[in-house]
């Protein structure tokens, strides 16, 4: 059995202090921290190993094109996509969605419709949004319930042969809840739909297949699953990436260029105009060696425990709090509003005593609409996490109450 107290010694940022408390970083919704072997990868890279890829037939060129080569196989064995080639390293979650909803521009047509949900992420509203004013499509949101589910029945009725994309969360990063993946894409496909999912919230906390789950593209971003910044990952189906118009324009992405006419390479290298983010894709992988070792059997059972625990104390001990987002199958996050007291205010107290919490509406402004708020607070919990920080956050909230309630 894996211990807790050793594991967050992987992390240098958990042991260190903030406002003269031990760290309690609770917001790992918004990104997570960093291993250990995480950061010794990108720095061995940089001290040791630094070269560019695919330039010079010179040894260290090759090492770092045949590591990113690397990683590109473990991403795909990671989220059980069938095929090397279609991997896309991209920026994150946002580039990933952007690239997609751009690229797709020919295939929406006026009239046709594009459905999301009521508890996207902005990253995957605005883009959808946009594309649909842009082609004349009609942009549908499909409500969510006061528990913060989907409104199942609403999204079967939405569907139909004019349905032309269908994008959702796999989790949502506002509520915790875990949408049915399998069951939305089956009946999205059944409707003739393409299906992009925004994986964002799930790649750390879940196994991920796509292959199982159906769908046509998949989106995440390495810094939520304990990898760095500026480094993420789309997944699509090949015939569809194949289909798709390059999104940028540049060295890398060619095949051929001459004054009459420019020829794309082959994905994945299509997608991937200009110099990479090298070391960060050594990062990810390093990341998802990680997640590996420890297992997603571990990660699971410990953060579900966390999120039980919490739900318990805020029960027993905060009749002040209400929560906001109850779903039956819920990731291990908790989002919340207090009797007469602003999230703002209440991250600030907790702040003072160490605690790091997201307060605000978390890039999902129409979820707050929804449940006529502006705001929430948010504490979301990852294996490394412990029930001493949560009772920590408890009897903070207990004394952000006393004196702003
Ligand atoms: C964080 C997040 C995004 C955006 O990810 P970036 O890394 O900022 O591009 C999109 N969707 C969800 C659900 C998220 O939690």
């Amino acid at each position: 059995m894996k211990s807790v107290q050793k594991i967050r010694q992987d992390f240098p940022m958990l042991s260190t202090h903030m406002n003269g408390h031990p760290l309690a970083y609770l917001d790992n919704g918004a990104t997570t921290q960093k291993p250990q072997s995480v950061i010794d990868a990108i720095t061995h890279f940089y001290r040791d190993e630094y070269a560019t890829i695919h330039r010079g037939v010179y040894e260290l060129s090759q090492k770092a094109t045949q590591a990113c080569d690397d990683v590109r196989a473990k991403t795909a064995q990671f989220i059980h996509a069938p095929s090397i080639d279609e991997i896309i390293f991209v920026r994150g979650t946002t580039e990933a969605i952007n690239l997609v909803s751009h690229c797709l521009g020919a295939y929406v047509q006026p009239g046709q419709d594009v459905i999301i949900t009521g508890m996207e992420h902005h990253a995957n509203f605005v883009p959808w949004q946009m594309l649909c004013i842009r082609n004349g499509a009609n942009f549908k949101v499909i409500p969510i319930t006061d528990t913060g589910e989907l409104d199942m029945d609403a999204y079967a009725k939405a569907l139909s042969e004019n349905t032309a994309i269908v994008a959702f969360g796999h989790i949502s990063n506002a509520l915790g809840t875990i949408n049915p993946v399998q069951e939305m894409t089956m009946l999205a496909k059944k409707a003739g739909a393409l299906v992009l999912i925004d994986g964002a919230q799930a790649i750390a906390h879940a196994p991920v297949d796509v292959q199982a789950i159906g769908c046509d593209f998949y989106a995440f971003s390495a810094h939520k699953c304990y990898g760095p910044t500026g480094i993420g990952v789309l997944w699509g189906k090949k015939t569809l990436l194949e289909a798709m118009p390059p999104y940028q324009f540049g060295g890398d992405m060619i095949e051929s260029v001459s004054i009459n006419k420019t020829t794309f390479a082959p994905i994945p290298a299509k997608f991937e105009s200009g110099t990479p983010a090298i070391a960060e894709i050594i990062g990810l992988g390093a990341a998802f060696d990680y997640i590996t070792k420890l297992g997603f059997d571990f990660i699971q059972k410990q953060e579900h425990s966390l999120l039980i625990y919490a739900q318990e104390q805020f029960e027993a001990c905060l009749p002040c709090i209400q929560v906001i987002g109850k779903a039956k199958h819920k990731a291990s996050l908790v989002s919340f509003i207090m009797e007469g007291v602003h999230p703002h205010d209440i991250g600030t107290i907790l702040d003072q005593e160490g605690i790091a919490v997201r307060a605000g509406h978390h890039c999902a402004q129409p979820v707050m609409t929804r449940f006529g708020i502006p705001a929430t607070t948010r504490a979301s919990m990852s294996f490394y996490n412990t029930q001493e920080e949560i009772d920590r956050l408890v009897n903070a909230l207990e004394k952000a109450y006393r004196l702003l309630g």
